[in-house]
């Protein structure tokens, strides 16, 4: 118990130093839209090239930056670059950075984003922020009016990992949500059967009808493509498509023809 704490402790100081050492850096994944069939934006991943445990994936330390408050700079750090990124090397591509639950509660979001931007430069219309279905759960009023503000200055606001959380129908009508990114692991199971291609189908006819743009995530191979073009999806991300890259490794020319 008390190793795992030390551990914790070691950890936390580490990442601290990694955000202001700029230990952490993006990858970035195209997500293709199924009707201008260009890659139209992209998602930024956070990764930590740690000095001696090597390279770590964001679900190794995401929940630690949470728990300690730290979240609030690696985001600020995540959100800033991804900015400034897209500004610089990305013409013409919107990007979406992933946003924590609890930063609706623990910080002004809004105020923070509104900040990166004009410090960036970046047209807020090419910034889309992806947030799992949970940040409904706490303060729900508190969620609903930062999600105002940042709509009104032009921020679209995506909900993540759709069909995993708690949202309910009632939370999609309030929250006014731009884009619902199915989960992947609907995607996967789109072979085992016909009641699961049913149910992808009928979650693509409910985000329509809560006028959302939809995409599937976790697209790895041709018949999931084309089940998803035939039902209308909107746009579709996953590692057929093209894996999560250095930004100098993206090949947009190659996905766009
Ligand atoms: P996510 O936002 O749902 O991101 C998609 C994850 O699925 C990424 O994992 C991506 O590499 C992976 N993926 C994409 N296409 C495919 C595919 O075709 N097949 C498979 N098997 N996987 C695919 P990654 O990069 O490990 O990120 C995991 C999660 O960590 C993200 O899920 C997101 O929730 C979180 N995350 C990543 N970056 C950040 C960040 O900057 N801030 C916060 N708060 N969370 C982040
Ligand atoms: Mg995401
Ligand atoms: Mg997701």
């Amino acid at each position: 118990m008390s190793e795992k704490l030390t551990e914790r402790k070691k950890m936390e100081s580490e990442l601290k130093t990694a955000i202001r050492e700029d230990q952490l850096y993006l990858v970035y994944q195209p997500r293709f839209n199924l009707r201008s069939s260009k890659v139209n934006a992209v998602e930024a991943l956070v990764r930590w090239q740690h000095p001696d445990r090597g390279n770590m994936m964001p679900d190794q330390f995401i929940p630690l930056a949470e728990e300690t408050g730290l979240i609030i700079n690696l985001s600020n750090w995540v959100i800033h670059k991804a900015c400034s990124d897209a500004l610089e090397k990305l013409p013409g591509l919107s990007v979406s950075v992933n946003i924590s639950p609890v930063e609706f509660q623990a910080s002004d979001l809004a105020e923070r984003i509104k900040q990166i931007l004009q410090d960036t430069g970046l047209e807020p219309t090419r910034l889309e922020i992806e947030v799992t279905e949970n940040v409904t759960l706490s303060d729900p009023e508190k969620t609903c009016q930062t999600m105002k503000t940042l709509k009104q200055m032009g921020v679209r606001i995506l909900i993540d990992d759709f069909g995993t959380g708690y949202a309910s129908l009632s939370y999609l009508r309030k929250f006014h949500f731009d884009g619902l990114k199915l989960d992947k692991s609907f995607i996967f199971s789109l072979g085992d059967s016909q009641q699961n291609q049913s149910v992808v189908e009928k979650i693509i006819d409910l985000g329509k009808a809560y006028s959302m743009e939809v995409t599937a995530e976790g697209v790895e191979t041709a018949d999931q493509l084309s089940f998803l073009k035939e039902n209308n999806c909107d746009e579709v991300q996953g590692y057929f498509l093209g894996k999560p890259v250095a930004i100098k490794d993206l090949n947009l020319t190659l996905i766009n023809g």
